[in-house]
């Protein structure tokens, strides 16, 4: 390997400045050549790829989003959308692809060295956390401390005027933002894709807490689940409880941004590291993770397969401690 392209793709994530960072400077360190391919696979078609120097990675760690900017490509799915971007890594003698994304972006480092036969490694750049393949994905703690942060303000409103909050976050079709910003934030209850509850049982889980007199009420509610954001949850809890005066809150894009908290941080860099020098040992077709501590290399056909679910012991110990 002597010419490494990076980029990011999909959603961005807070953290991906900071994988991209180590993956030029563990490639500097071996006297690797490091092109930023900008605005992700787009960018590689239209050839928006450029070397990158020191000077354009200093003060990038800290920041949230991505300075090789991020996008999503109808034109990578086709075969000649890829025919393209394959020539133009060729005209810049690129040989190893670091590609920074969801599971969408990993598919397409996949069918792309099956198809041109690039080394590629997928590092996991999701809010989401929604692959398998390693613990938690760069992004997923800062967006959880942004959607716990905001629920505690939303908690201090909730409680002045007796309100009850149906709080959404993100998560795509899995719930692992809203599990964790149940647990950390005393939710009254949280709803995810992966469990269904009916709106009865909620209805019971608020008799029940105000029979306790438990004044905050904040619910929070995953995106993707089956029967609806925050805002129908409400409207179907108001038929039940047409006293309650309630509130919805949809955090949205904020999630996805911020500086990275720490722990994303020193992920994003060990696993920007393993991009490096996985591609030197010769490793491909497989992402970088870390799971119990330790960096691993699944290949990407097994990481992007949709089997990760929310613990369940995370949502039994946010049952107990909201009931
Ligand atoms: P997030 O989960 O944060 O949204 P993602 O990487 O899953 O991120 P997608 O929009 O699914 O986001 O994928 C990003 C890009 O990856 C797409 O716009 C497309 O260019 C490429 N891609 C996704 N799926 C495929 C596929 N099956 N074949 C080729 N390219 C793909």
């Amino acid at each position: 390997i002597t010419k490494i392209g990076v980029l990011t793709s999909g959603g961005d994530a807070p953290g991906m400045n900071a994988a991209i960072r180590a993956v030029v400077r563990c490639a500097f360190y071996y006297n690797i050549e490091v092109y930023g391919i900008y605005r992700g696979y787009e960018g590689m078609i239209q050839n928006d790829i450029r070397k990158l120097e020191s000077s354009d990675i200093a003060y990038v760690l800290e920041r949230g989003g991505t300075f090789l900017k991020s996008a999503r490509s109808a034109e990578f799915r086709t075969t000649e959308g890829r025919q393209k971007a394959y020539d133009n890594l060729q005209k810049h003698g690129i040989n190893g692809l670091v590609v920074i994304g969801g599971d969408g972006s990993l598919t397409g480092a996949h069918l792309f060295y099956k198809e041109f036969g690039i080394p590629a490694i997928g590092l996991p750049g999701t809010i989401d956390n929604d692959l398998s393949g390693t613990d938690n994905t760069i992004g997923f703690d800062t967006a959880c401390n942004t959607a716990i942060e905001a629920i505690d303000k939303i908690r201090d409103t909730a409680t002045s005027h007796d309100r009850l909050f149906f709080v959404e976050v993100m998560g795509r079709d899995s719930g692992f933002i809203a599990i964790n910003a149940g647990i950390g934030s005393a939710a009254a209850a949280t709803l995810i894709p992966e469990k269904k509850m009916p709106v009865e049982s909620l209805i019971d889980r608020l008799n029940t807490r105000a029979k306790a007199k438990k004044q905050a009420n904040v619910v929070i509610v995953a995106e993707g689940g089956k029967s609806g954001g925050a805002l129908e949850i409400s409207k179907k809890v108001k038929k039940y409880l047409p006293n309650y005066d309630i509130k919805v809150t949809i955090l949205g894009h904020l999630q996805r941004g911020g500086s990275p908290t720490s722990y994303d941080r020193v992920l994003a860099s060990k696993l920007g590291v393993s991009a490096v020098e996985g591609l030197m040992q010769g490793k491909c077709d497989v992402m970088a993770g870390v799971i119990n501590n330790k960096v691993v290399y699944t290949p990407i056909k097994r990481a992007i397969v949709d089997d990760k679910e929310v613990d369940e012991e995370d949502f039994r110990v946010a049952k107990i401690l909201s009931t």
